[in-house]
């Protein structure tokens, strides 16, 4: 019984938030309330229960943007009432929109940055879809000229984020998961040949793997592909997912060519809500050349009495992210986007220094070369005295976010944890991390019985 009843109804005149007769009982949870409540009371109460969902510049699992500069914030405030897709209610939005795909497409090295086609997305997942769309449609329109059978469409991938098996299972494509061999972290060239026929309609190569942040060797599984072809007469794109790492390389890793640079690149996706730096809701597709995207994929609507192509599987979609992405580029540039990720880089190698020096980890990617983001394992998980899980539990007390999870196929004995370094989170919190895991190894293995007993009771 609860100590504190309120009779319902019960008028409050002082004005105060937590003697409103709302805040007085829990808040409704399975019917609208009868009654209206002011403003600020209702406002309160949701963001109390909000505080509960923690802090996220500790959430360091992670690589969504979790920070922004007040301008953005202002931004998506003024863009509240616009809808992306009346474009022409919002020509000026749907500008800018255009503009982006433009911008990213030379950032990847479109042949025709002008030309190219691409478009804005809810994220790098819808961005997947209708990549994986257009790679499907294209190998179907070549299987029927050819007078071929079209029912048994595949898609060749490593360790893939869910999006990917969501495509396939979405669009009845069946999904050729490469296993990963020991010690890779990704997709290796000489694995394609055993998976790849005339039924495949594409190799996704990531830049940015979920699990431990390397990069796929985009190029070299290019270079295989082009072998492949040479030999076997199968001419296969390759779509690269690059939603964390095509905001990244080209500003930390410039000379690497894992994008249209690689004539096999047919299509890439980035989450612009990632390293893109833009609020949350923001993905971008680009292809090729305009050819790459098959018309009957591409929907007509008005504009300005012409007509506007749109590639989308939603139809409203907020504008604000969009035009905080502009605002982003516009505002960081090149320089800007170099100097962010350069801090988080440093900030991911220092925290890899600490990580390795700590004895009981051994390190899977150290941030130097791929994303600014570290990922390890135990060294000797038997003899550790500790699991990662535990010491994911141990940092959460602190209100860390770490999370511990095991590698997909054929690595799926390998737990291993991963911190993302992004705009916002400082050199100082991940040291004050560092001290955090070193008191959590201490006391964990001091908890535990010396290894070489456990087994001898
Ligand atoms: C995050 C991620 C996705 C999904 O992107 P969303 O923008 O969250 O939809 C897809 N692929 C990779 C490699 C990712 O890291």
């Amino acid at each position: 019984m609860a100590l504190h009843q309120v009779e319902h109804g019960r008028g409050d005149d002082s004005g105060d938030v937590y003697s409103h007769p709302l805040s007085q009982e829990p808040l409704p949870k399975y019917r609208v309330p009868k009654r209206t409540s002011p403003p600020e009371t209702v406002h309160a109460l949701v963001r109390d229960e909000l505080a509960l969902d923690g802090n996220s510049s500790q959430n360091l699992a992670t690589f969504c943007t979790t920070w922004a500069e007040p301008q953005v914030h202002a931004l998506m405030d003024e863009c509240l009432d616009k809808n992306m897709i009346d474009k022409d209610e919002y020509p000026q939005t749907a500008e800018i929109e255009s503009r982006c795909v433009h911008m990213l497409a030379d950032l990847w090295h479109s042949p025709e940055g002008r030309g190219t086609a691409g478009c804005s997305t809810t994220g790098s997942s819808e961005a997947a879809m209708l990549g994986g769309l257009a790679l499907k449609w294209r190998w179907r329109e070549r299987r029927r000229a050819e007078g071929k059978t079209t029912d048994r469409p595949n898609l060749v991938v490593g360790p893939i984020q869910v999006c990917w098996e969501k495509f396939a299972r979405y669009f009845d494509v069946e999904l050729r998961q490469v296993p990963l061999e020991p010690n890779a972290t990704g997709l290796r060239p000489h694995q394609l040949r055993a998976h790849i026929d005339e039924n495949t309609i594409g190799v996704v190569a990531i830049l940015g793997v979920t699990y431990t942040c390397d990069y796929e060797p985009v190029a070299a599984l290019a270079a295989e592909l082009d072998a492949v072809q040479q030999d076997l007469g199968l001419d296969i794109p390759i779509h690269v997912d690059a939603a964390s790492g095509g905001f990244v390389a080209p500003f930390l890793q410039p000379a690497l060519p894992w994008d249209f640079r690689v004539p096999r690149v047919a299509s890439i996706n980035a989450s612009g809500h990632k390293y893109g730096m833009a609020p949350l809701g923001v993905g971008w597709i680009i292809w090729r050349t305009a050819e790459l995207l098959p018309e009957d994929l591409v929907f007509r609507v008005s504009y300005l009495g012409g007509d506007m192509p749109t590639f989308a599987l939603n139809f409203t979609r907020p504008a604000g992210e969009i035009v905080a992405q502009y605002y982003t580029l516009l505002r960081l540039g090149h320089e800007g986007y170099r100097a962010v990720l350069t801090a988080c880089r440093r900030t991911a190698c220092a925290l890899a220094g600490d990580i390795s020096s700590m004895g009981p980890f051994r390190l899977l990617y150290d941030g130097g070369t791929a994303l600014p983001a570290v990922s390890w394992t135990l060294a000797d998980p038997e003899r550790a005295g500790f699991t990662l899980h535990d010491l994911t539990d141990r940092l959460r007390r602190r209100g860390w976010q770490v999370p511990a999870y095991p590698l997909p196929a054929d690595r799926e004995q390998t737990v291993i944890q991963r911190v993302l370094i992004r705009h916002g989170i400082s050199h100082d919190k991940i040291a004050l991390l560092v001290e955090d895991i070193r008191a959590a190894v201490d006391d964990l293995t001091a908890d535990s019985p010396p290894p070489q007993q456990s087994f001898h009771h």
